[in-house]
Formats: structure tokens, sequence, C-alpha cells
């Protein structure tokens, strides 16, 4: 898209926007819309040192609640290839390029567009807890850059929130007045992210509030915990940590783009051309893996081997589909059932990975939910029967030097 002159005087003349359009989107079913996020203040003032809570928000709403791909913008040239983009800024002098506010996709909003008249987020955004991570990117850039990680302690050591919102006193430039009493917002276990040392709340007016001594207390009870933590860990953050997040971040990117090559590979191969994800919008809120087997697979990026298996497939001209994968763990693909409520029991998942028909033949969990995945979007693939699989195969993407010397080159 060509960029316009960036123009001050737009606020004024755009409407008030109304967030209906989004209220109407969270009932409907399509997921793993690719979703855009613009902090303007931050593309206007490369070293702009505090995240938008607002936008962090929106960003896990669409993540963790609806599995939709969401990325960090960070110029405004491609808002027509996104689903929906929503673009937030907090000061009225933060300079946009004009021409953008013509896009039906872009949802715009903040305070620095029409200051206290601007709606606030539908509740089922503005209670998640906001997206700690959607910064990451930029601050990984940054820092390669040179930038210095104490430039970047709002964004990676503060829960940030909201306990209480508004004030009674109604002062004529505040963008408060619409409030006539400072009310109860939000917990502060709502927004606090346990691994950052510290609490930033954005209240403007906390002791305003009648029972100011109930959050000063809730605050005093979550330092203890946290604390307790601390003793526990020694520390919250080092140098040392610092790298080992760097090195296990390199390290999955490097097992994604293996993984994504392999899959793009084999289909090659095998004169594949077209490839079927599932998509699960709540995998991974009810995860039920054991203790650190959950954080691990939570923490795993699918969206990152998805956005590169899209790129990938298209280079190649395989067609990606990809489908919501609702009853295909708890019906039978041996059975020859369809996908739905009414073939669904979970009680034939006789062990955590294994999956017994109805006469009594067993299939590996995984590789039957993947067979009745495909069949959600091709009914009819296995009417000439199959060749395939019954247990999976684990492949090593990455080939270490001693996998090599240990024969283990691919498949182990
Ligand atoms: S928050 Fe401060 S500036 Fe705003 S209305 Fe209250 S007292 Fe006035």
């Amino acid at each position: 898209m060509k960029k316009d002159k960036p123009n001050n005087n737009l606020n004024k003349d755009l409407p008030i926007p109304s967030y209906h359009a989004m209220i109407d989107h969270d009932s409907k079913e399509e997921f793993g819309l690719k979703i855009g996020i613009i902090d303007a203040d931050l593309l206007s003032n490369n070293s702009h040192r505090f995240p938008n809570l607002a936008l962090m928000k929106i960003s896990a709403y669409h993540k963790y609640r609806r599995s939709d791909k969401v990325t960090l913008l960070m110029n405004y040239n491609d808002i027509e290839k996104y689903d929906m983009v929503y673009l937030s800024k907090v000061f009225d002098y933060t300079e946009i390029p004009i021409d953008i506010m013509k896009y039906d996709n872009l949802y715009y909003g903040g305070t620095g567009f029409h200051y206290d008249l601007m709606p606030d987020l539908p509740d089922f955004m503005e209670h998640m807890k906001p997206d700690y991570i959607l910064y990451h990117s930029w601050i990984g850039d940054m820092m390669r850059e040179g930038a210095k990680r104490k430039e970047f302690e709002y964004y990676l050591d503060y829960s940030i929130g909201f306990m209480t919102r508004g004030c009674f006193r109604k002062c004529e430039f505040c963008v408060n007045k619409k409030y006539d009493k400072v009310q109860l917002h939000s917990p502060v276990k709502e927004f606090l992210d346990e691994d950052k040392p510290y609490i930033c709340l954005l209240d403007d007016n906390l002791f305003g509030y009648p029972k100011w001594k109930d959050i000063i207390e809730e605050l005093v009870t979550t330092k203890k915990i946290q604390s307790e933590l601390q003793l526990r860990h020694k520390q919250h953050w080092s140098n040392k940590l610092n790298t080992i997040t760097l090195k296990r971040g390199n390290k999955i990117k490097n097992i994604i783009h293996h993984t994504s090559h392999y899959i793009i590979d084999y289909c090659n191969k095998n004169k594949i051309n077209t490839l079927v994800v599932g998509l699960n919008k709540t995998w991974k809120q009810n995860c039920k893996l054991n203790g650190s087997a959950t954080q691990n697979f939570v923490f795993i990026p699918y969206d990152m081997l998805i956005k590169q298996l899209e790129y990938k497939c298209q280079d190649v001209g395989v067609r990606l589909i990809m489908t919501e994968e609702s009853y295909t763990s708890g019906t039978s693909f041996l059975d020859n059932e369809t996908p739905k409520k009414q073939n669904y029991n979970k009680s034939r998942r006789v062990h955590r990975g294994l999956f017994k028909s109805n006469n009594g033949q067993l299939i590996n969990s995984d590789v039957n939910g993947a067979y009745q995945i495909m069949k959600k979007v091709f009914p009819n693939a296995y009417a000439d029967g199959i060749k395939g699989c019954l247990t999976p195969v684990i492949i090593n993407v990455v080939k270490t030097t001693r996998d090599i010397k240990n024969g283990k080159e691919n498949f182990r």
C-alpha cells in the first residue's frame, strides 16, 4: 500500500468507533483468523517504553480464547492481508497515515483518538489476562540491535492492570470525567504474571475507592506469595535466565523451521497436494497434562508452525486447509464414525495415547484424531479403504551429531 503523509488533525474527523462488530464476532465459530495488532504510539516513536495494555488484552483474547493468529505489525503496509487489524494509540499527537482508515477490517481505539469519549473494551476482552509476550519479537529485534534489557522493563518485569477505575472529582481536562465514582475493576490475579517481579497499577485514584484497604491487603498477600516464590527460586530474573530464555526461543524457532520443512518436503516427495491441519480454540486452556508437560505444551508456539506451513505451502503449491477439530478425539476412526456429538464417547480412550475401537482394536489416540480431522474436510476420503498407520512414527527433524553417530538420523 502506498504510504500517505501522516495527518495530525485526523482524530477529530473520525467517527467514534463502536465495538459491536467485535461483540458479534465473539459469537462466531470461525477461528484461526489472521489478526494484526498496531501500537501506533510505538510505530511513531520506536523508543516508546510502555506497552499498550488494551492491545495486550485484545491479543490475549484472540490468541488464547479463539486460537487466532496474532501478529504485532511494525508498519501500516499489509493491513488488507489480515482478517482483522486493531490499531490503538494513547497519545493524540501520535501520527497515523490517513489512508489506512479506509479499511473495513481496521478497528481503532484508545484515548489518542477521542479521549474520554472512546468506548471501553467489551468485557470479554477487558478481563483477559494481558498477552505479556505480544511485544517480545520487537524487544528481541531491539536488543539484537544493541538496546539494553532495562529499556523494556515495563514490558518484561511488570504485571500491569487496573484494580479500580474512575474517579469522582470530574476534573474538566481528565479522561476520568465520565465517571461518577471510583469503582472496583479487577482482582490482582486477573492480570498477575507470577514470573514478573513487579506489579504496575494504572489506577488513577485508588485511594478514592472506599474500600482501598482491601486492595492494599490483596496486594500485600500477593507480595507474600511472590516472596515465597522468590525464596524458593532465589531470584526472579537474571542475565543467566535471560540467556536461557533467548536460547530456548532460538531452539524452538529452529525446531519449528525443520518441522515445517520436513512436512512440506514429505508432501512434495509423495505428491501430496493438500495438507489438513486441525485447530482447537481451547486446546491450551483445557490442557490436562502433568505438571511441566502442560507448561511445555502451552509454551509451544503453534502459531509459528502454522505461519511457516502457510508460506511454505504457498511456495510449493500445496493447499493448506485448517479445520476445527471438535469431537475428533472421542469418535472412532476404525468404526467409521463421523466426528459429531452423537458419536462422541471419550471413555474409549483407555489410556492417554490409546484409543479402543468398538470391536476392541487399539489405535493411537493422536492417529485416530488425525484421521478424524481429515474426515472433517474430506468425509469420503476413506471410501476406498485406507493405507496408513495405526501407530505414530516419531521423527527427529533436528539431527544432532550424536544422533547421526547413533544411526538415528531421521526416525527414532
Ligand atoms: S484522576 Fe485526578 S485529574 Fe482525573 S478526575 Fe480524578 S483527581 Fe481529577
